[in-house]
């Protein structure tokens, strides 16, 4: 059985002794700085002058510096910049400003999996990847619940790396949930591929096709749209809880016989063949590469993507029918079709 990580099993203390500099404002670095602050321990900030995260961090009460003041003020250092700026704010502002038994935290092992941040030795490299997206990070901590973490020590130049990595999980309300321990080859090539081919990509592009093939065959976009793309939360929020098992036992036994019959005829063994070229892509380090080099071109494909993405029929469906009901919710700084 893996071995499972809780709060009683962590010293809060140890990162409660430490200046914390988080670096980044977003999704992730926000839920970090809060709960580590509600957590009783000291944090600052780091963001570049004119950064549209400044107001936000300074409103919430923190301090803010530079990324390189930062840095140099800080005796852990977490990075949570985009995985795409990661190495030059680390060349630029970081590395710099390090110190033997300083340590660097980071929230997605992509830099120093495919070597694109090399930390020099005497400096402690963690990993506290939370399995959930920032908002949720904070908003559970805020219910008095956490977002499972996986944890993993890249260099242990202090010999207390892993202490202090769990004070750290506990200090975001990780340990609440529980945290188990990986790498950083394992955290970088799972994660990559759970987004691409399933969570994020696989996803999506199920939906697509589901809401296509039903306005092609002339029924109303609004119908379509609850039945591919809203009722998919009620449906994963029953696979969440019990697994496909408590899914299957929730439906009706016609959606189950349907899930049976129809399931491997949508998502084909080919489709098991394609993903195993995505994790190949992802193993060998061709996505990565191909991902910052477009970023460091301007990231054309990216922004082609995006927009294509966002000019699907089915985001104008959405956003009119979101409005109208009682079920829209707003708990981030996202604003609806803005995205
Ligand atoms: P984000 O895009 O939401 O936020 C990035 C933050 O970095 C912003 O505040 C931005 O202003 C700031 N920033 C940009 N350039 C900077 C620079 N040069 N110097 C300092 N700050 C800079 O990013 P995110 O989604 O929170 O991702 C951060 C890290 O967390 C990544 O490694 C990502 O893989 C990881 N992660 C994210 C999620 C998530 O929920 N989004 C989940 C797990 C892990
Ligand atoms: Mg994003
Ligand atoms: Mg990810
Ligand atoms: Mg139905
Ligand atoms: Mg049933």
């Amino acid at each position: 059985m893996t071995e499972i990580v809780y709060d009683r099993d962590a010293d809060l203390s140890i990162i409660q002794g430490k200046k914390v500099a988080v670096i980044g404002y977003g999704s992730q670095g926000h839920a970090h700085a809060l709960n580590l602050r509600d957590s009783g321990v000291e944090v600052v900030v780091g963001l570049q002058e004119g950064s549209k995260s400044r107001p936000k961090a300074e409103e919430a009460g923190f301090t803010v510096k530079t990324p390189a003041e930062a840095a140099a003020w800080g005796d852990v250092i977490v990075v949570l910049a985009p995985d795409q700026v990661q190495r030059h704010v680390y060349r630029d502002d970081i590395a710099p400003n390090l110190e033997a038994g300083n340590a660097l935290v980071f929230g997605h092992g992509f830099n120093i999996r495919f070597g694109y941040i090399e930390a020099p030795e005497g400096i402690d490299v963690v990993l506290v990847a939370p399995k959930g997206p920032g908002h949720t990070v904070r908003r559970e901590f805020e219910a008095g619940r956490g977002v499972p973490v996986i944890v993993a020590v890249e260099e242990d130049a202090s010999g207390s790396a892993w202490a202090l990595a769990w004070s750290y999980s506990k200090g975001i309300g990780g340990l609440r949930a529980g945290g188990i321990k990986t790498t950083f080859t394992e955290e970088t090539e799972t994660d990559l591929f759970g987004e691409q081919a399933v969570l994020c990509g696989g996803t999506s592009q199920l939906i697509q096709y589901g809401f296509e093939t039903l306005t092609e065959a002339g029924y109303q976009p609004q119908i379509a749209y609850f039945e591919v793309l809203h009722e998919l939360k009620l449906i994963v929020d029953l696979i969440w809880e019990g697994g496909l098992a408590k899914q299957r036992w929730s439906v009706s036994d016609t959606a189950e016989y349907g899930d049976y019959v129809s399931g491997p005829r949508v998502i084909t063994p080919d489709v098991k063949e394609n993903m195993k070229a995505v994790l190949a892509d992802i193993q060998s380090g061709a996505f990565a590469k191909r991902f910052i080099d477009d970023q460091d071109a301007g990231a054309p494909e990216f922004k082609a993507l995006r927009k294509k993405g966002e000019e699907h029929p089915i985001e104008a469906t959405g956003q009119e029918l979101r409005a109208l009901f009682a079920w829209k919710q707003q708990d981030s700084d996202y604003v609806d079709g803005s995205a």
